[in-house]
């Protein structure tokens, strides 16, 4: 048992959400204990969630160019793909940026302890480390970052050919036939990878449409190509799983199913459970939600006043950054920071608008890293319409911008809607190349209120792809001459 030393902040859970608010809770000078079940920090964002994902879509992507360069008049050979090799560049990346986590931390003097956490009352906490060694862990603040992990259908079996996205991500070999349940993010940057890896993919999504949150018109350029390659199934179930030695049957129920249903792997992608279970939550009176999140308010704190939670425990929508986000709120309340919040500099009013994203999940960006990527944020234009709220629609197509057509990217798709009220941007939508990083000039836009002259006056290099960001507010201000104003169409 440590010595009777009573921490500022003890954080519980190392991802994301967990190390940014330790780290910026040291930096404001608070006393602060990490404690993570792991070894290594970095959550399922580092080691089963972004990064291995994002590395091996880098290496479907490599694949799928080389295919498209001869419509360049470049003809590569088949690649050859090793696995090893690929799993080891992975891991790399991996084990890079745990080390660069590693050194933050040790950096900032954060007392990390390694195990798993549980509350014993509202300021201890009782850390089990791996050979069942525990320590007592004493605080004034909590900050609860325990994240989440894959939800689990019930009814199907247990078996090595049923994965999970972690399981998936594991890529121990390459199916011949793979079942995809969830047309969400994470099955459908899970089919590019197994893809463009040799495997036949099925998909099937309950919902009327791939990615249901975001706007129909800004998923069908993916859809349309994706549908030349998948057999992809909306408005499907699937109702059993059946176990046979040399694959797996599956039986499904919808308008339209399935041929065969027999599969080599199943990925169950449906969405993610938050960890809340046996660590002492309830027990010491936290408040879930139906759902079972950890109830917070805008700023993050919970039913007891000392007690915070960021991240995917509590809830919606499940992203790293906001996570990171989270935590920073919570470490920059705890230290005190709502004074500044009172002031009137242009800090200040900057401060403000981050704690408005604390408490509008629609303003955080949302980003499918597919081939051609999705990327939205705000209002999506299904959202604004249910609210009532009544928007001027800029719509730019890429098969008119130069850049596109350059790059062979002319599917894609830049949309952006203002609010008649005041004008100003309520939410943007991109579909197609590097539409993730194109994104961030409407999260700023959206940040600052920007309205359609603002960005189309905004000077924007040519040709690129961000143009059409301008393009499209330019089509609601009237001034749009790369295509035919709105009242000539
Ligand atoms: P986590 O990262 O889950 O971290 C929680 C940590 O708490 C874990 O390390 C866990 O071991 C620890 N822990 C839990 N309970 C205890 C306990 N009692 N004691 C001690 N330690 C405990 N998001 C994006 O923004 N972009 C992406 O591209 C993206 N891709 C993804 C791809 C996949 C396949 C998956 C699964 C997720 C992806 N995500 C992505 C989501 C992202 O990974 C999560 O939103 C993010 O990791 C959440 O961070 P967190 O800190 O809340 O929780």
């Amino acid at each position: 048992m440590s010595e009777e030393k009573v921490y500022d902040v003890l954080v519980l859970g190392g991802g994301p959400g967990g190390y940014t608010a330790a780290f910026r809770a040291a930096d404001l000078g608070l006393a602060v204990c990490l404690v993570e079940n792991e070894p290594v920090l970095g959550g399922t964002c580092l080691h089963v969630g972004c990064i291995p994902s994002k590395t091996l879509l880098h290496a479907a992507a490599a694949i799928e160019e080389a295919c498209q360069a001869s419509e360049y008049g470049i003809d590569f050979p088949r690649p050859q793909i090793d696995l090893g090799r690929l799993l080891a560049k992975k891991n790399a990346v991996i084990q890079q940026l745990a080390a660069g986590l590693d050194g933050l931390c040790k950096a900032r003097k954060i007392t990390r302890l390694n195990g798993y956490g549980c509350f014993t009352s509202r300021s201890s906490l009782v850390v089990t480390g791996a050979e069942g060694k525990q320590e007592e862990v004493q605080f004034r603040n909590a900050i609860i970052a325990t994240g989440s992990r894959p939800f689990v259908l019930p009814d199907i079996p247990a078996d090595p050919r049923i994965w999970d996205s972690t399981a998936a991500l594991h890529l121990k070999s390459v199916p011949e036939r793979l079942l995809i349940i969830g047309g969400g993010i994470i099955g459908l940057e899970m089919a590019q990878i197994y893809s463009a890896l040799g495997a036949k993919i099925t998909i099937v999504e309950m919902l009327d449409q791939i990615i249901p949150p975001a706007d129909k018109d800004l998923v069908q350029p993916l859809f349309l190509k994706l549908k030349k390659h998948y057999s992809i199934f909306t408005k499907t179930k699937v109702t059993k799983i059946l176990l046979a030695a040399d694959c797996i049957e599956a039986q499904f129920a919808g308008t339209n199913v399935p041929e065969g249903g027999q599969f080599d792997a199943v990925l169950i992608a449906v969405g993610r459970r938050p960890n809340t279970a046996g660590m002492g939550l309830v027990e010491i009176g936290l408040q879930l939600n139906e759902r079972g999140f950890l109830q917070v308010d805008e700023r993050q704190v919970t039913n007891i006043p000392h007690f915070y939670g960021v991240g995917d425990v509590v809830g919606e929508p499940m992203l790293a950054h906001k996570a990171s986000h989270e935590g920073k709120l919570a470490a920059e309340i705890i230290a005190g920071y709502k004074a500044e919040l009172s002031s009137s500099s242009a800090q200040t009013k900057l401060m403000h608008l981050r704690y408005e994203l604390a408490i509008n999940p629609g303003a955080i960006p949302s980003v499918a890293y597919t081939n051609p990527e999705i990327a939205w944020v705000g209002l999506t234009e299904k959202e604004a319409k249910a609210k009532n709220i009544e928007f001027d629609k800029g719509k730019f197509l890429w098969g008119a911008s130069g850049r596109a057509l350059s790059v062979g990217a002319q599917m894609g798709v830049t949309k952006a809607l203002f609010d008649k009220a005041n004008g100003r941007i309520l939410g943007a939508g991109i579909c197609g190349m590097n539409a993730g990083e194109l994104i961030h000039e409407a999260v700023l836009a959206l940040a600052m209120g920007a309205t359609a002259r603002d960005i189309g006056r905004t000077v924007h290099a040519h040709p690129t792809l961000a143009e059409t960001f301008a393009f499209a507010a330019e089509i609601v201000d009237g001034s749009i001459t790369d295509a035919l104003p709105p009242k000539q169409r």
